[in-house]
Order: structure tokens, then sequence, then C-alpha cells
């Protein structure tokens, strides 16, 4: 392997001129778990910061077979026919264990992918979810520097990714099905609660009178809860997909809603709080990593676990060696 030859100025420029390989190719440097890679990524990301940030973040979440490829193409095509740009991104939790991840298969969105407005990227691989997480949020800023005003980012209602995906988003929706007695009964505790929009998809057909009875319950059940967003209490949209129907009113409902919150300073605030979050979490990661991976603390923890389990130390004594051979490894400059 030769000496790494990147030149970062050239690829802050192919960027803002908004040139689709240059994307591709910094995107890749980003999602390299490659340490050399590390430094050069950040240093990238530094350079376009003040040209990031300028985008409207839309966060979708809905189970397999909500028809969430299905939605993003007709609303991506139509937002693009608006004359916006869209990116589209995943945050897909099976990534880290497995191969198969959702985006990975470009046919899912074939009209999409062939327009010129539109850049559609799979979910990053590899790693954790917090691995997973860092890789979106700095994709998001590469795709804004490059000119993307609307970022679209899909994650499955799985685990922890649809509170990842709220925590990157200006407006989180959630796409479900017909038949919302049921579907609440297997709806996951708190999902309601991150939401700005309920999106009741397939309303189209026979099912179509279903999916306007289903989208009342839905606002019934919203207008109870407390706002994911100061000041805007969630609403429920019926739309379909296939059709487009409703596509238009659900855009001019986040039109709204950027409008009232950018008004209020909620959408400040949100972005700001969000960038401390993110840090913190990465901190948080850091140390995490930092911690289990030294080798003293290898060697050591499963000593303590033996002791802790057959009752001959308790756990904050085992936490508080664990702790002092750590601080010492900090000392030592050991942290491998
Ligand atoms: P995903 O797993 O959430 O990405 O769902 P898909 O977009 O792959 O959709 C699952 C199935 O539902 C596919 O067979 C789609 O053709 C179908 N589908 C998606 N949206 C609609 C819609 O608005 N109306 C109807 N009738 N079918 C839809």
């Amino acid at each position: 392997p030769g000496k790494r030859n990147i030149d970062l100025d050239e690829i802050k420029k192919g960027l803002l001129k908004g040139d689709r390989s240059t994307l591709a190719r910094a995107i890749t440097l980003i999602e390299s778990n490659a340490p050399e890679h590390f430094e050069d990524a950040q240093q990238l990301l530094q350079l376009i910061l003040p040209h990031s940030g300028s985008s409207v973040r839309l966060g979708i979440s809905g189970v397999p077979g909500a028809g969430k490829s299905t939605f993003i193409e007709s609303f991506g095509t139509y937002l693009c026919s608006l004359g916006h740009h869209v990116a589209v991104l995943a945050v897909d939790p099976s990534s880290s264990v497995g191969g198969g991840s959702i985006l990975g298969d470009k046919t899912r969105m074939e009209e999409l992918a062939r327009n010129p407005k539109a850049f559609i990227r799979p979910s990053p691989s590899g790693g954790t979810l917090g691995g997973v997480h860092r890789k979106t949020r700095e994709t998001i800023a590469l795709c804004e520097a490059a000119g993307f005003d609307i970022i679209l980012i899909e994650t499955v209602g799985v685990g922890q990714s649809e509170s990842i995906v709220r925590s990157m988003s200006d407006f989180f929706m959630l796409l479900v099905l017909t038949g919302a007695g049921d579907e609440l009964q297997g709806m996951k505790k708190g999902i309601m609660e991150l939401v700005d929009a309920i999106v009741v998809n397939k309303a189209d057909g026979d099912n179509r009178p279903l999916a306007l009875k289903t989208k009342a319950e839905y606002s019934r059940i919203l207008h109870f809860l407390q706002p994911a967003t100061k000041g805007w209490p969630a609403k429920a949209f019926a739309c379909s997909a296939l059709t487009g129907h409703g596509i238009s009113e659900l855009w001019e409902a986040i039109g709204d809603f950027m409008a009232m919150t950018k008004d209020s300073g909620v959408f400040e605030e949100r972005r700001r709080s969000q960038s401390k979050e993110w840090m913190h979490s990465l901190i948080h990661d850091s140390l995490h990593n930092m911690f289990f991976k030294n080798g003293a603390i290898k060697d050591l923890l499963p000593l303590l676990e033996n002791q802790v389990a057959s009752g001959n130390k308790t756990v904050s004594k085992a936490v508080q060696e664990c702790f002092e051979v750590f601080h010492g490894a900090i000392r030592n400059d050991d942290l491998n």
C-alpha cells in the first residue's frame, strides 16, 4: 500500500460544485473503518462545515412492508419535480450484524435512483449502531454541502434506530398501515411520542375507506399525547405511495411545520441540542470502547465477574477496582 494521496481541497471543491462522484467518494471516506482515513475524514468535515446545515432533514420509519421505499420513491420524485435536490440515506440497525442492508438494493427505488436531482445511499455497514449513527450524521453534512436541500433518512422500526433517526431529523414521520386497532396494540411504546406525523399509507382502491378511518383513529390518539415538537401537535395523514395521492398535502404540512418552527426558534433550538446530544453520545461511545478494549480491563473483568457472582466481592467494590486499573492505564498512556 502506497502513501495516501487525498487532496481534501479538491474534494471540497467537487462537493461544493455538487459533483456526485466526489460526494460518493467523500462518503466512502467517512464510512471507512480504517484509522488512517479518520483524520482525513474529520478534516474534510471541518472544511465543509460552513456549507452544511441548510437542508430539511426528514426522518421516515415504519415496519417492513409499510411501503417506505415505495413512499420515498414517490415522495422523492415529487420533491425533485418541485426543483428540490433530494438525498436518501438509511440507518439500518441490522447492518452492524449482517450483510443485508436496507436501501442496499437500489432497484427498490428505480425511478428516483435515475433522477439527476436525487442521490441514494445505502446504510453504512460494519461497526456498532453508534458507528452507523456517526457515519449517517456526517453523510448528511456532506450531502448538504453538495447542494441537497432535502435529506430523507429511512429506518425500520427496530430497537433504538427510531430514536437515533429522530435525533438527526427536523421532522419525523411514521408510515403505518390500516387496521389501527391491531397496529396500535403491536406498536412499540414511546414511538408515538417521537413523531410529528403519522402517515397511513396504501390509502387507495378498496382500502381507502379503512385507511381514512384509521387516520381518524390516529388523529384522536395523537390529540392526547405530548407533541414531539414544541408548538406542533402531531398530525395524521392518509396517502397512497402507489398513486401519489395525499403526498402533496403532506409536503404542504411539512412546509407549515418548517415555517412555524423557524419562526418560533424551535427549529434552531432543536438543531443545537441535537449537536450537543450527538457530542455526548460520541463521548459515551469512545469511553465505552476505550474501557472495554483496554487489555488490563479485559484480563481483570472475568476475575471480578467470578468474585461478584460467587458472592465474594460486592459489585461496587469490583467496579472501583476496575476503575483503579483503568486510571492506571490512562496515566501510563497504555490505552490499548
Ligand atoms: P417497505 O418494506 O416499508 O420499504 O415497503 P415497500 O415499499 O417495499 O412496500 C411493500 C409492498 O407494499 C410492495 O408490494 C408495494 O408495492 C406495496 N405498496 C407500497 N405502497 C403502497 C400503496 O400506497 N398502495 C398499495 N396498494 N400498495 C403499496
